[in-house]
């Protein structure tokens, strides 16, 4: 079934209004931003909702990419094209860039926003592992006013967050440390397809030793799933390849992926080893030479 069952269309004019009618509609109702997610479910007859609460107006509220000191602020309704583009996100985290560039294709990244990919909550979805990497937090704001929430807190299980059903995701903290860098490997079975594992890193430096780091992975578990034990393991250290080799082990033996039409668990396993391996060690070497590692 290709065409979705009909359906009530409201396009919101502030965050505070679309709350609102989420709250007046309950359960029946959604808001859609870049719609790449939702209408294909719906189209598929996989979800049905009575009313769509359209929130691409609110770009001035939701669309932002703002620097400030110790921290970047994206708004929910930035879309991957904008986070693509973004000389400053390049700058700060490069991770970005690398992961937008491999996911899906033009035409959905110039439609498809971080909110809604963040929202879905597919496990498999690449900007959930950059912002567990990144030890993002996520503004969610409702009836009752807003709250912040780590990610680790946001994700409740596959496709379900914390984001309650009045409640609107409307912002991404990310936090700004020094001598850091990051990067991010996937591997997918042709152009722009969904991971069949991938791994997101971050490094911070102090002189010869590694201040901190942070790995994340997607399609190896539930959710995206951040590995504090690589975090612990690395901390103090300096960076060698025997270093990032047991980094990779401890990501191997800590996933839960499963066999699928994408590989079987064992494969993904080697996969999480190899790729947490080479994050780990394009996040180092950008740290020295910044541009285009
Ligand atoms: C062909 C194709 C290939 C793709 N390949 C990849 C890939 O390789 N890697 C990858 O990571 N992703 C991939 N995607 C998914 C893509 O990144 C989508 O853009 C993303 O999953 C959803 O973003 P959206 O803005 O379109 O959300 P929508 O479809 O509009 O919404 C998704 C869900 O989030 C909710 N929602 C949206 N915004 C908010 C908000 N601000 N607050 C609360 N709830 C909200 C909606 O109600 C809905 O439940 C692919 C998609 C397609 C169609």
């Amino acid at each position: 079934m290709q065409v979705p069952a009909p359906f009530e269309y409201e396009r919101a004019t502030s965050v505070d209004q679309a709350i609102g009618l989420l709250d007046r509609l309950g359960d029946t109702a959604r808001i859609i931003a870049g719609g790449h997610s939702l209408l294909p479910m719906m189209k598929l007859r996989l979800a049905n909702f009575e009313y769509l609460i359209d929130i691409n107006d609110l770009r001035d509220e939701m669309g932002h990419i703002i620097v400030e000191p110790g921290q970047i602020r994206i708004g929910a309704l930035a879309r991957h094209r904008e986070l693509l583009e973004s000389r400053e996100l390049l700058e700060a985290f490069p991770i970005f860039a690398d992961a937008e560039r491999v996911i899906a294709d033009p035409v959905v990244r110039n439609r498809g926003t971080l909110g809604g990919s963040l929202c879905q909550a597919d496990p498999s979805e690449d900007l959930s592992a950059v912002c567990t990497t990144l030890d993002a937090s996520c503004v969610i704001r409702g009836p009752a006013g807003e709250r912040v929430v780590t990610m680790t807190e946001f994700y409740v299980g596959p496709y379900e967050t914390a984001v309650g059903p009045a409640e609107i995701l409307t912002e991404v903290h990310f936090p700004l440390r020094p001598n850091g860098s990051s990067a991010y490997e996937k591997v997918d079975r042709r152009a722009g397809d969904w991971a069949v594992v991938s791994s997101g890193a971050a490094v911070w430096m102090d002189g010869d030793v590694i201040a901190d780091a942070r790995v994340g992975l997607a399609a190896v578990g539930p959710n995206t799933t951040g590995l504090p034990e690589i975090s612990h393991a690395l901390r103090g250290q300096a960076p060698s390849e025997e270093l990032f080799a047991r980094a990779g082990a401890i990501a191997a033996r800590s996933c839960r992926p499963v066999t699928d039409q994408r590989g079987s668990a064992e494969y993904k396993r080697h996969l999480a080893d190899e790729l947490t391996r080479r994050a780990l060690r394009r996040a180092v070497a950008r740290i020295a030479t910044p541009a285009g590692v």
